[in-house]
């Protein structure tokens, strides 16, 4: 079968390896997978083509060794991309620093560009390299973009991009607020606008991207004028197992008295806090769940988790004056209910009316959730990155 037109999108995490087969146009998933713990004695993948599932158990000691045996299961049981047509290959990059602002196409200036900058993200950069490398191998005819989680944010207005440190140490070390989940916030916001049938260019809205990590946006026109990650993906919203905010205090404290050192406390900070530090938990469903039969620890990480998105969202409604929409994507934002009822609860006086019943439907697609006198459109989205990701691949490969 011919799979021309279409785009392999492939998001390298640092254990972690998602790919996706798909028709950019008709939005078609041809097959697409996951492969975990790599690095990880018994790692695992889950490969799907057309709806049928296999899995794998295999020692993956890198990225190289994921992205060979992904290509087996390709060729193994579909679809055969080595021997068809791809329109490109779509890279999720995380962080594109100071030097990429748009979707790029992957040269060898830009390979050692992403390289240069990958202190900005230790943990993300050097495995999106390993895969545009191994990918680049094994396909090398296939023309490869790189598209960024920061780009969207690049224009952010330099009040809400700059931190209040010492000027020169901040240029010096590219110091400053980045974003991320960009490609996310972008899709969303233009969906949300084609979906009230409005020129995004005339819409404000405030996107919450709520999953395992999340951020916040305030979005005018178009554009974004605030969001809550910044240097890192550390800053902002309390997260599945990323404390969000924290005290840069609270650093040199657990250095100070507790000893630990800052690999320790990177760690801690970002693998063993949010949801999971506070109740032992990130899977939101479970949290839910513990919350309704009276756990009283998933209920103080409930209470902590709406407490810091409903200041955000304060935040940015004063940001923006005027309000159009609020928009929830995700796998949080998308599915539960209670986060998105209890997030804009006692709004009613800034005109924020949610519909309970509305608000209970459960559906793939987009959906208004809000009453219809409620002056601000409450929307729920569902992201889809790789779409993105592929429609800006193939948008880069045809100029
Ligand atoms: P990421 O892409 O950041 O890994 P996702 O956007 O897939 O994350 O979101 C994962 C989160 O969504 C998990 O916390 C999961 O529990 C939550 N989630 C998924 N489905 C539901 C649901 N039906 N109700 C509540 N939470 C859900």
């Amino acid at each position: 079968m011919s799979i021309t037109g279409s785009v392999l999108v492939v998001n390298a995490g640092s254990s972690s390896l998602k790919y996706q087969v798909l028709d950019p146009v008709t939005e078609e998933v041809i097959a697409d997978g996951l492969v975990e713990r790599i690095g990880e004695p018994e790692s695992a993948v889950k490969h799907w083509y057309r709806g049928s599932q296999t899995r794998r158990e295999a020692s993956l000691p890198d990225h190289e060794a994921a992205i060979a045996l992904v290509m087996e299961l390709f060729e193994a049981d579909g679809v055969d991309i080595a021997d068809s047509g791809l329109a490109a290959v779509g890279h999720r990059v995380v962080h594109g620093g100071r030097s990429f602002f748009e979707p790029t196409l992957i040269t060898e200036t830009v390979r050692s560009e992403i390289e240069r900058i990958s202190p900005l993200a230790p943990l993300h950069n050097p495995a999106n390299l390993i895969g545009i490398n191994a990918v680049g191998a094994l396909l090398p005819d296939v023309p490869a973009v790189a598209v960024f989680d920061t780009a969207f944010f690049s224009d952010l207005p330099a009040e809400a991009a700059t931190y209040a440190l010492d000027a020169e140490v901040a240029r010096e070390y590219a110091v400053r607020r980045y974003g991320f989940h960009g490609t996310s916030h972008e899709y969303v916001s233009r969906r949300a606008a084609e979906f009230l049938g409005r020129d995004v260019g005339d819409v404000n809205q405030i996107v919450l991207h709520l999953g395992n990590g999340a951020s916040a946006s305030a979005v005018r026109g178009g554009s974004p004028i605030d969001t809550t990650m910044g240097m890192t993906p550390l800053e902002g919203l309390v997260m599945g197992t990323r404390t969000g905010d924290i005290d840069a205090g609270v650093v040199f404290q657990l250095s100070r008295v507790a000893g630990m050192s800052i690999e320790e406390i990177d760690v801690l900070f970002n693998k063993k806090s949010g949801l999971k530090g506070l109740c032992g938990e990130n899977d939101f469903r479970a949290i839910l769940d513990r919350v309704a039969a009276g756990d009283e620890a998933a209920d103080r990480a409930y209470r902590v988790y709406l407490h810091r998105l409903r200041r955000y969202i304060g935040a940015y409604m004063i940001e923006l004056g005027r309000v159009d929409a609020i928009v929830f994507t995700a796998g949080v934002g998308e599915n539960a209910v209670p986060v998105r009822a209890d997030a804009l609860a006692g709004l009613e006086g800034y005109g924020i009316r949610i519909d309970p019943d509305r608000n209970a439907v459960r559906s793939p697609d987009p959906r208004l959730i809000s009453t219809d006198d409620s002056a601000v459109a409450v929307l729920v989205v569902p992201t889809n990155e790789e779409l993105a990701i592929a429609r800006a691949a193939v948008a880069v490969v045809s100029v």
